[in-house]
């Protein structure tokens, strides 16, 4: 086995990290972990270290890692087929299967699955898939989506502008010109604190009617959102709010895009957002939760509405001039199949659901009370504590005081993974659906020292 150090120098030399203050860790100032293995919802690095990740990797690594049926299902199909593509008709049994198993367990009126690698290549392939469809219909002109302002939808070209979060946006220049913003459901930051839910909501509702009233229905082609907003601070939509802004979609013929990468197969306690929050996509774009990060899939779930179409342009101009290599790949659909299986076999979903409560319970018993805590919210397997400076006049904390890192860090130096959400004080939690009750209350006590030690 290599050396500690000998591995730290080369990760240093060599590995471009994604998310990352690159000069910072090339010079050693930044933190660096070696992760060698992992069980249940803890990790372990080379030095021994063991942690309690509540926050799955990146919110997917939803059934828990260390499943040996899954990476048993991944190990046969590598040695069986390791590899064959999915054009022209082509498949296996492990990616017909899968496909079969997402349909059965989509909304009703969803038809057909196509398979990528990532989200982000997801929602490039439902963006793609949104345009072909207007010009199939004639009408070209009908292209711009609409996103929400904290949204996020990934990081290439394409979603990275869809993304509603500036840190994605800053110095790159990307093509924002078909992209447009609204507002984000996010009640406790609303800019008039007097505003009820109630208010807020219709509030939303009318911002989505000026912004297409603006640009006009006949140039807007979608519209995206994640059921529940993940990575822009773990917000559950106040209530209605879906209810208010899908008959405004139908009303001007502009297609829903339910990102359901965080909360597809089980993570709100629903087998998806869609089903949890009644809504009617045209298109679902799953990721993480497909394989529970086993090995990378994705996929774009797509309506009945839009099949018909899709099918009659294909008669008409040929095979769609869309794929890529590892579409369907044999080891992601096995790793899919193993994961679904063991998601059924343990009924996670629901446990999703029920941990997911106690959870949450835990944290307001332990942190309710701190005179910084202005917020603890969630939904399912997701949740959130938002850190204000004065609780009664709303008041947030300068970006520069780094509050929410500072918690995170103080919280990893006992042992327990949460995520400092990349804009605002806000500390993420999202742990694997098997969290016991033990690991809730440790998280959460451990999170009430943290925030005890930095505020
Ligand atoms: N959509 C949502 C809602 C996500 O949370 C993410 C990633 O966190 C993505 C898309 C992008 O997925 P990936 O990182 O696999 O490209």
């Amino acid at each position: 086995m290599l050396r500690n150090d000998m591995l730290e120098q080369w990760d240093r030399e060599n590995f471009f990290h994604p998310s990352t203050h690159l000069g910072q860790f090339a010079r050693g100032e930044a933190p660096q972990r070696v992760i060698k293995t992992a069980t249940g919802c803890h990790i372990e690095d080379r030095d021994g270290t063991k942690l309690l990740d509540a926050f799955a990797g990146l919110y997917c690594v939803n059934v828990g890692y260390g499943r040996t049926d899954i990476a048993d299902a991944i190990a046969d199909q590598a040695r069986e087929l390791a590899y064959y593509h999915s054009y022209v008709g082509h498949g296996t049994e492990a990616s017909i299967t899968l496909a079969k198993m997402v349909l059965d367990r989509a909304p009703d009126h969803m038809s057909k699955v196509y398979f990528g690698m990532s989200g982000s290549d997801a929602n490039e392939t439902n963006i793609k898939l949104v345009w072909y469809y207007n010009n199939i219909l004639g009408r070209p002109e009908k292209k711009k989506i609409i996103s929400r302002w904290r949204g996020y939808h990934g990081s290439g070209l394409m979603t990275g502008s869809l993304t509603g979060l500036e840190l994605f946006h800053k110095k790159f220049d990307l093509p924002l010109t078909q992209v447009i913003h609204t507002e984000a459901p996010y009640y406790y930051r609303r800019n008039d604190v007097s505003m009820t839910e109630e208010q807020f909501v219709a509030h939303c509702a009318a911002e989505l009617e000026a912004l297409i009233e603006r640009e006009g229905a006949d140039t807007i082609a979608a519209f995206i959102g994640e059921p529940v907003l993940g990575t822009g601070g773990i917000v559950p939509p106040p209530a209605g709010y879906w209810e208010a802004i899908q008959p405004i979609l139908q009303k001007h013929d502009i297609l829903l895009i339910a990102d359901e990468v965080v909360t597809g197969f089980g993570r709100l306690g629903s087998m998806f957002g869609s089903l949890h929050y009644d809504l009617k996509p045209d298109l679902i774009t799953i990721a993480k939760g497909l394989t529970s990060a086993y090995a990378p899939l994705s996929g774009s779930i797509v309506s009945d509405k839009m099949w018909k179409v899709l099918e009659q342009g294909t008669d008409e101009n040929g095979p769609i001039g869309h794929g890529w290599t590892y579409s369907a790949h044999p080891i992601g659909a096995a790793a899919g199949v193993a994961n679904l299986k063991l998601i059924d076999e343990l009924n996670l979903v629901q446990a999703a659901g029920e941990n997911g409560a106690y959870f949450q319970a835990a944290l307001r018993n332990a942190l309710s009370e701190h005179a910084n805590v202005g917020e603890i919210r969630g939904e399912g397997m997701m949740a959130a504590i938002e850190f204000v400076a004065d609780r009664d006049s709303r008041t947030f904390f300068d970006a520069s005081e780094k509050v929410g890192p500072s918690v995170a860090a103080a919280l990893l130096e006992q042992g327990v993974i949460g995520r400092a959400m990349p804009q605002g004080d806000i500390l993420g939690f999202a742990p694997p659906f098997c969290l016991t009750q033990a690991e809730a209350d440790e998280v959460a006590e451990k999170t009430a020292k943290a925030v005890a030690k930095v505020l």
